[in-house]
């Protein structure tokens, strides 16, 4: 495609994706791609490569850039995307990337908040690395950089183990950790980066390094919380527990019930024990207010958490039962039903505040109160246990302040008109929910920048992981992610 022809494709690309809804709060579609690339470029790309190499000719191309939260502001149009079977696939990647000088986009599972694992140039896909091997004696998996975190729990889960991943059996294994990663198991072992043993990374340079914590420690520190700004992980080892069965699933309430039961739910949420951790849900639409829970402790320990959360009001349903860990953690997220088919456009806005405060109650039920039924809110991942028993400087994930959570806001949709209307309630809800001082972001959850840019992601640790990028990514070549410039500016509109 010549340059004119291009500028005219991306134009009119740009005009349609602006019917999308996104009037407000959307992030403008960004058009980075400088570099024509010839045919033979790509041609000699794919001659090197053990995986595929999708170009936006392919019948696949659409189906290939799409991330899971797709919409006008998260949508991009690569320019290869190389689908890698092996570490040197993302080798030859990086270095097309560096010689033809186009952004890159690592990608796992694709469940970004902001559509960072799709980028106007490369996207180093992953996930058709997949391989899981369990070392039931030394309780370890060693895993491909695309496996997803309910595969690993799938395959732990055959020897009586368990991996500490996301609470969603889509997400990226190797994605969640890099970010700090928050689960079910967060409450007695710690964020999976707590779990993480060792990686290998393909660094901006090219190089493909080891990193634990005897080889290149300093990159290994970084990796668990900020691993993304950091090299491609293209495989990972990480610790895995005995688990027995555990008690899971829904309790659900009428929508009138809320206050009630959020206020129980930090009641119930502080007093804990590490096994036990919940997820408050609350939607206008059928499934009412649902608390989502996981409870590995003993059988009778379990039923007194199900009483009480029995007492507080009449459940309207309820789906709870002992299961295989391993059932559990492969049931969708609850802002991921089985959509069928799934919807054409996702959003989300994620918060995060220290603690559950009645001011804090009362903005979510008020935006409950305007909320349309392909919403749905949450309260997620409450602080507490071994999680925050680990030092915020012990590893790149600072965020373990015991009661801390994160609110979060999710809607899909399929006509602009919807999108627009679900984007006006989120924006303004954003707006109400935003801390106005001392503002902090959970990485895995990033959806907007704050003031003080990647500081108020890594905190005390931004101005070590800002040397660390200095030393392994000193041009910010990794840059879709929640990142770190090398220079520790806070670049404007830098992580979109
Ligand atoms: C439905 C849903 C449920 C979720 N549940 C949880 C949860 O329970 N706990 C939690 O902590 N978080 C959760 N998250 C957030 C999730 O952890 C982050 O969005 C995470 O970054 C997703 O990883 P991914 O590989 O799926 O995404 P991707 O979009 O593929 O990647 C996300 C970021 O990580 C980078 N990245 C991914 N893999 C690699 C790699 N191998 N090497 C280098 N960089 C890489 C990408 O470049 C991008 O910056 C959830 C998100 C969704 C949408």
């Amino acid at each position: 495609m010549s340059w004119h022809t291009r500028r005219n494709f991306i134009k009119r690309v740009a005009t349609a994706t602006g019917t999308l809804g996104f009037a407000s709060g959307c992030r403008r579609l960004q058009v980075t791609d400088r570099n024509d690339l010839s045919r033979g470029a790509m041609d000699r790309l794919r001659a090197k490569l053990t995986g595929s190499l999708i170009v936006p000719t392919d019948p696949l191309y659409e189906s290939a850039r799409r991330v899971f939260y797709w919409n006008a502001g998260t949508e991009r149009r690569p320019q290869v995307i190389v689908q890698c079977a092996c570490e040197e696939d993302a080798l030859r990647a990086v270095e097309f990337a560096r010689r033809y000088e186009l952004e890159v986009a690592a990608r796992a599972g694709g469940h970004s908040h902001l559509g960072w694992g799709c980028s106007n140039g490369v996207v180093i896909d992953l996930s058709g690395m997949k391989r899981v091997a369990i070392d039931p004696l030394r309780r370890t998996a060693r895993c491909g950089g695309g496996v997803l975190s309910g595969e690993v729990a799938r395959a732990a889960g055959r020897h009586g183990l368990a991996p500490v991943l996301g609470q969603c059996p889509g997400v990226g294994a190797s994605g969640v950790i890099l970010g700090g990663g928050l689960g079910w198991l967060s409450g007695l072992h710690g964020a999976s980066c707590d779990n993480l043993l060792s990686a290998r990374v393909v660094a901006a340079d090219g190089r493909a390094l080891t990193a634990d914590s005897e080889r290149n420690a300093d990159l290994f520190w970084a990796l668990r919380g900020a691993g993304a700004n950091y090299g491609v992980t293209t495989s990972f080892e990480c610790r895995l527990h005995p688990i027995g069965p555990v008690t899971g699933g829904d309790i659900h309430y009428s929508v009138r019930d809320a206050r009630t039961v959020l206020r129980f739910f930090r009641e119930l949420m502080d007093e804990a024990p590490d096994g036990f951790q919940a997820t408050a849900n609350l939607t206008p639409g059928e499934r009412g207010v649902f608390v989502s829970l996981c409870h590995a402790g003993g059988e009778n320990e379990a039923e007194r958490s199900l009483r009480s959360l029995r007492a507080i009001a009449i459940p309207t349903k309820e789906f709870v039962k002992r299961q295989e860990f391993a059932a559990l953690a492969e049931r969708p997220a609850a802002t991921n039903p089985t959509n069928t088919p799934p919807p054409a456009f996702r959003g989300i806005q994620t918060v995060y505040w220290d603690r559950l405060s009645d001011d804090l109650i009362d903005i979510i039920v008020d935006r409950l109160g305007h909320a349309s039924p392909e919403t749905i809110m949450g309260i997620s991942h409450y602080m507490h246990g071994q999680v925050c028993r680990v030092a915020p400087t012990a590893t790149a994930f600072p965020l373990r302040q015991a009661g801390g959570l994160n609110v979060r806001l999710a809607y899909a949709w399929n006509d602009p008109e919807t999108g627009q209307r679900l984007t006006k309630w989120a924006d303004e809800s954003l707006g109400l929910l935003r801390p106005s001082a001392e503002e902090r972001i959970y990485a895995n959850f990033q959806t907007y920048e704050a003031g003080s840019g990647a500081a108020a992601v890594y905190s005390v640790n931004f101005a070590r992981l800002v040397g660390i990028k200095h030393k392994y990514d000193p041009q910010n070549f990794f840059r879709r992610n929640s990142n770190i410039q090398p220079s520790g500016k806070a670049e404007a509109g830098s992580h979109t």
